[in-house]
Formats: C-alpha cells, sequence, structure tokens
C-alpha cells in the first residue's frame, strides 16, 4: 500500500533508500541538510577541478550492480565504470615502491620477492578470504539482526573459527607472513573501517579479497558522477528532493513517528528513515522519551577516525605516482596508537594520496593534477588550524621526499578539512568522518539498531548501524531497510 515516507539525509544511505522505497510504490520525500547530495561523498568543484571530497576507492562493484538490478535498471544507464590498472601504489619507510596490479599472479610474485614461500602462501590466504567473504555475503551482511542469537546462529557458532571471527586480524595475518611490507598491504584496510588491525575480528581479511583479487573500481567522472546518478534515478523514480533543508525535529505522535519540521514547515508522513547521524539524530531532533539510545551510550561507542585531509590542485602533473597511493610508516603501530589508544596528533603517520586525474580526465584540466591527502586521526583532538597546517605540510614535505615531487610547487587549490568541518557540514557525533568502528562487539547485532526501540515507524540507515562502514555497505543497509519498512508498513 502506498504510505508517504520522509528520508532524512542524501547521503549514499539516504539516496538509496529513497530509491528502494519509491521503486516500492511509497511517496517518498528526502530532506537533506547541505545545498549538495551525496553527504561524505560530496564533490567540490573549483577553478576547472572536481574533488571528491570523502570516498574515493570503489570497492565490492557486485553490490552496486544488484542495487540496479533490484530496481529493473543497469547502472550504465546512470554512471560509467573503469577497473584501475594499476590498483594502486604503496611507499614504505625504507623499502622501495611497489606496484599492485589487478592480476593475482603478479601480487604472487610481489609477495615471493617479499619472503621465500610468499607467493603460495598469499594464494592460499586469498583462497581463504574469498570462502569468508562468500559466507559475508551470503549470509551476515544482507539481514537485519534484532537478537544475538541470530548473530550467534549455527553457522557462525560451527564455522566461528574458520571464519576467523574471534581472533584478531593482526595475529591471524602474522601466523601467515613476516614481512612487513606484506603484512601491511594486507591490513591496511582496517582503516576503511574505522578500526585497527589489533582489534578488528581477523573475518576482515575478506578485505583483501576486495582489492587484490576482485580489483579496484572508478566511476567515470569519480564519485561526484555516481552521486549524479543517483539524484536522476531519484528524478526518475518520482522521489521529492529538497536540498538546504535540515530536520529539525522528528515528529511522533501516539508512539508512532508522523513526520520531520524543517525550517519550511512540516513534511507530514506514515513513517521516516534517518540517514543522517544517528547520534545527531537521537539526541538533536527526538526529544529524550523517544530515543533508543541515551547519551551515556553514545559517549561508551569506540569511535572510528576521524580524517585531516588537504585537497591540492596542481597547475602540472606529478612524477611516480597512480590513482591510488598509500604510504605505511614503520613502524606502524604508533599511528594506530594515536588514533585509538592515546589520542594525540601523529608524529610520523601513514597516509593516503588520491590522484584521480592520472586516469580521469573529467577531474582537472589537461596537465593539471587533482590531489589530496588523507590522513586517519583520533576525533578526540584538538583540531585548530596550526595543528592542521603543521601536520598536513609535515604529510606534504614527507611525501615529496619518497615520490620526488616538490609538492610546494605550482599550487593553484588548496583546503584543508578536518574535525570541525565534519561536525558543521554532517552533524557528525564528535567530529567522526566514519562512525561507530568495527570491533568485534560493535559488529552486526552490536550495532545501533534499525528500527527504533521506542518510536514505531522510524527507521535508521547509513554506516553508523548494520552492516556498517563504507559505500558498499550502505547501499546493503537500504536494500535491508527496504525490507524492514515493508513489513513495518504492511
Ligand atoms: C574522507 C572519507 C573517505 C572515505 N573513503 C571511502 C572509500 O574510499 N570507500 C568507501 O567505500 N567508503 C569510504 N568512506 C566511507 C563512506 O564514505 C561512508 O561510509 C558513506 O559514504 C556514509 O554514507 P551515509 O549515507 O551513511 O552517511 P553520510 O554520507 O554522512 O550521509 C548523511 C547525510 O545526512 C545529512 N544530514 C545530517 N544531519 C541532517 C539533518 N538534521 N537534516 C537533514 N540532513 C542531515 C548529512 O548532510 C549527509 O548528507 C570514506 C569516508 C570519508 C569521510
Amino acid at each position: 500500500m502506498k504510505k508517504r515516507v520522509c528520508v532524512v539525509g542524501g547521503g549514499f544511505g539516504g539516496l538509496t533508500t529513497a530509491a528502494y522505497l519509491a521503486h516500492s510504490g511509497h511517496d517518498v520525500t528526502l530532506v537533506e541538510k547541505n545545498a549538495e547530495l551525496g553527504g561524505r561523498a560530496r564533490s567540490w568543484r573549483t577553478n576547472g577541478f572536481v574533488f571528491d571530497l570523502g570516498p574515493s576507492w570503489y570497492l565490492m562493484p557486485e553490490v552496486f550492480e544488484r542495487f540496479f538490478g533490484d530496481l529493473g535498471r543497469q547502472r550504465e544507464q546512470y554512471y560509467g565504470l573503469r577497473q584501475l590498472d594499476p590498483s594502486y601504489r604503496v611507499f614504505f619507510e625504507k623499502n622501495d615502491p611497489v606496484t599492485v596490479t589487478p592480476r593475482i599472479a603478479e601480487s604472487e610474485a610481489l609477495f615471493e620477492s617479499f619472503e621465500p614461500g610468499g607467493g603460495g602462501r598469499l594464494r592460499e590466504y586469498l583462497q581463504a578470504a574469498k570462502y569468508k567473504y562468500d559466507v559475508a555475503v551470503g549470509e551476515f551482511l544482507y539481514r537485519e539482526y534484532r537478537s544475538i542469537f541470530q548473530f550467534f546462529n549455527r553457522r557462525l557458532l560451527t564455522e566461528g573459527l574458520k571464519l576467523n571471527v574471534f581472533s584478531s586480524l593482526d595475529r591471524f595475518v602474522g601466523r601467515h607472513f613476516k614481512d612487513e611490507r606484506a603484512r601491511q598491504i594486507l591490513q591496511y584496510a582496517m582503516v576503511f573501517l574505522g578500526t585497527s588491525p589489533e582489534q578488528a575480528p581477523a573475518l576482515y581479511s575478506i578485505m583483501s579479497h576486495l582489492d587484490l583479487t576482485q580489483g579496484v573500481w572508478f566511476p567515470k567522472g569519480g564519485m561526484a558522477a555516481m552521486v549524479a546518478g543517483l539524484e536522476r534515478l531519484l528524478g526518475d523514480l518520482g522521489v521529492t528532493v529538497r536540498t538546504a533543508q535540515p530536520a529539525r525535529e522528528i515528529l511522533v505522535r501516539n508512539g508512532r513517528a508522523a513526520g520531520v519540521r524543517t525550517d519550511e514547515g512540516t513534511i507530514d508522513a506514515d513513517a521516516v528513515v534517518v540517514n543522517a547521524d544517528y547520534a545527531h539524530a537521537e539526541l538533536d531532533l527526538l526529544a529524550p522519551e523517544y530515543r533508543s539510545y541515551s547519551a551515556r551510550y553514545w559517549s561508551r561507542r569506540v569511535l572510528a577516525p576521524t580524517m585531516l585531509i588537504v585537497y591540492l590542485g596542481y597547475d602540472h602533473k606529478l612524477n611516480n605516482v597512480a590513482h591510488h597511493n598509500l604510504y605505511f610508516s614503520q613502524p606502524w603501530k604508533p599511528h594506530f596508537d594515536a588514533i585509538f589508544e592515546r589520542p594525540q596528533w601523529p608524529e610520523h603517520p601513514s597516509y593516503y594520496v588520491s590522484c584521480a586525474s592520472y586516469d580521469d580526465p573529467e577531474v582537472a584540466a589537461p596537465g593539471h593534477e587533482n590531489v589530496f591527502f588523507l590522513v586517519p586521526v583520533s576525533p578526540h583532538l584538538e583540531d585548530s588550524d596550526a595543528i592542521r597546517e603543521r601536520v598536513v605540510q609535515r604529510v606534504m614535505d614527507h611525501f615529496g621526499s619518497i615520490s620526488g615531487n616538490d609538492m610546494n610547487r605550482g599550487i593553484l587549490v588548496k583546503r584543508i578539512y578536518s574535525h570541525r568541518d565534519f561536525k558543521s557540514d554532517y552533524n557528525a557525533y564528535q567530529g567522526t568522518s566514519l562512525g561507530l568502528a568495527h570491533t568485534l562487539f560493535q559488529t552486526a547485532v552490536f550495532r545501533p539498531q534499525m528500527r527504533s526501540r521506542k518510536v514505531r515507524g522510524l527507521f535508521y540507515n547509513g554506516q553508523y548501524t548494520h552492516p556498517g562502514v563504507g559505500v558498499p555497505m550502505t547501499f546493503i543497509g537500504s536494500r535491508i531497510v527496504r525490507d524492514i519498512v515493508a513489513q513495518e508498513l504492511a
């Protein structure tokens, strides 16, 4: 039956939920605080550059194909895609940089060059990762968890050890590989999940199936093109989109969600789906009696890191870079400690350098380079201009020295972005960029629930809920929410 649904927030979670619900026949209105859609995946156009402000790794391509397939459409109608080759380049502290390609044989040769027998062990490691990935996608990701018994189900209890749910990734990788470079390549992606290799369950070795086996993909024109494609999709599906209209209150009548109040008035609805940061929605948009989780609950979560980012537009091309570039400090543990154990600005951080114009002509003028540096940092830090500048300068100089570039020359555009921007732009809890870390006890049933515990017809999705952080996860979460809304509104 056709119902009125209001979606609060136009990040990937909100856009895809709105699409699913409109496709299910509902009358959907989406309200977004910012002038543009995309949330953390918004873009910034200036001086001929198109900067993706947030995500830049397009992993798990089949999740996106499934989304469009669910809607009876094809992804190609909305945005194009290409596989990156090389997948990424890695710079180390003491060793030469290496290039990772989409070809497994080349990755095996690379790991063999790190340590004798490393190639064969990588093959076995990736076979096991594929098995775990297939189980995760088939059984764990595309479902709602409401009770602990659903999580600790027969499959998990009988296969938990094989799936490596109960050991840490750090120890697991250490059992297979001794060479620091091999270990770092197999663990760096934990930062994508907002956690550290020590805290992450070894199940997350599935991330290596993504980057080493499935390969790294990129939308033509960047995430900006993907967001634009979704905006067109919402138009095709008849969703009403209201940008620059923050929700001020979630309205509740007789224990049911009744709509949303914005500065422009009230949007009546039979159901509300919140994609905005969960903690913000609960603490700022709902009266205390309607909150599922208290302020104390949020203050006791393990927050994912936030990001110190500098966007740079250059008037020339850089040397020795690929599209994605990673630098791993050695030892890298002090940086993880500075994020999770003893919050402080890192002295010698690992970092990521995106250079989308390496192979995408749409994001910079010919001969120019579109670059950003990203340093994961604790959300619990003082974020002053002076500190930002100091850390950014250190990282730019460091990358210049290891890549053979003068990173201070020919800068046409420079913008630094960190804690307070995440807060003011997205209402991010404590300025976290990624929400909640994926520790074992913040996974699946242990993440904040998708159904409100207090208000019928009120739902949540996006990176704070299950399945969690990352663009593909938000698409999966929206499919789960579609089914929950269907059950509840039936
Ligand atoms: C710097 C960075 C790099 C990343 N890199 C990657 C990557 O390479 N690959 C990957 O897969 N993932 C990456 N991620 C993670 C990924 O981007 C996120 O997990 C995902 O985009 C989150 O989507 P979301 O819909 O849950 O939240 P959001 O994108 O934050 O959407 C929430 C929306 O709600 C809006 N909102 C907030 N308050 C209100 C209100 N009161 N009223 C109305 N609207 C409101 C916000 O403005 C926002 O648009 C990265 C994230 C960051 C920050």
